[in-house]
């Protein structure tokens, strides 16, 4: 399963206490993150984000991602979910999706389609997405790298394209307000993940 959404929006600690929710319960987990979680994939998470980067094209900043995709699923998820694990992914597809398609305004069919080449088609059973206003999620840390330095217009697509995204596949996706508690927001994606682990 996945985690989603924009700057801010608490991805990282409701994964962490869904990964240590379903290691309590028995299950083996891997908890990891796109870009950057193989060595390749840290050179590439560098090259995007560095803002010494300056300009890249946006289908090569698309491609970037792509290949950081393509070494996460071959390398890490692939053997994760081989040896029996639940895997917890801190951004996938969606990400992609709405930062390179709708965020940079690259057609998003095309991006996709790209996507799941790199991916080799591989789905999540569910898309968890952190929905946060960009105004508030960018106030929420200091630091900005290439793609948080973007303007606000390019974070309000980037949302909106997440919700487009939810919408067209409710069946594998939650939408939750991340300005909610903390511990609501960790229960209301309990709730949508217990059904899956009897499968
Ligand atoms: O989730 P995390 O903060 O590690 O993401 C790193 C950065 O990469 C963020 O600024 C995010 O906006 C950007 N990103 C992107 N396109 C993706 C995935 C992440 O622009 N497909």
């Amino acid at each position: 399963m996945c985690f989603e959404g924009g700057e801010g929006a608490g991805k990282s600690t409701q994964s962490r206490l869904l990964h240590d929710w379903l290691v309590g319960r028995g299950q083996r987990v891997l908890l990891t993150f796109e870009p950057g979680d193989t060595p390749v994939g840290k050179e590439l998470r560098r090259i995007v984000l560095d803002p010494a980067t300056g300009e890249l094209s946006d289908r090569t900043e698309a491609l970037l991602y792509a290949a950081d995709k393509a070494e996460h699923v071959d390398h890490v998820v692939l053997p994760a979910l081989a040896r029996g694990e639940v895997v917890i992914t801190d951004r996938y597809v969606d990400s992609t999706l709405a930062y390179q398609g709708a965020g940079r305004t690259l057609a998003v069919a095309e991006v996709e389609s790209v996507a799941r080449w790199a991916t080799g088609d591989l789905r999540p059973h569910l898309t968890v997405v952190l929905d946060l206003a960009p105004e508030a999620g960018l106030g929420r840390f200091e630091a900005r790298d290439r793609i948080e330095g973007q303007s606000l217009e390019f974070h309000q697509r980037v949302r909106q394209g997440f919700l487009d995204l939810a919408a067209a596949d409710p069946d594998h996706h939650v939408v939750l307000d991340a300005r909610a508690p903390i511990d609501d927001i960790a229960s209301a994606i309990r709730e949508r993940v217990e059904p899956l682990l009897e499968l």
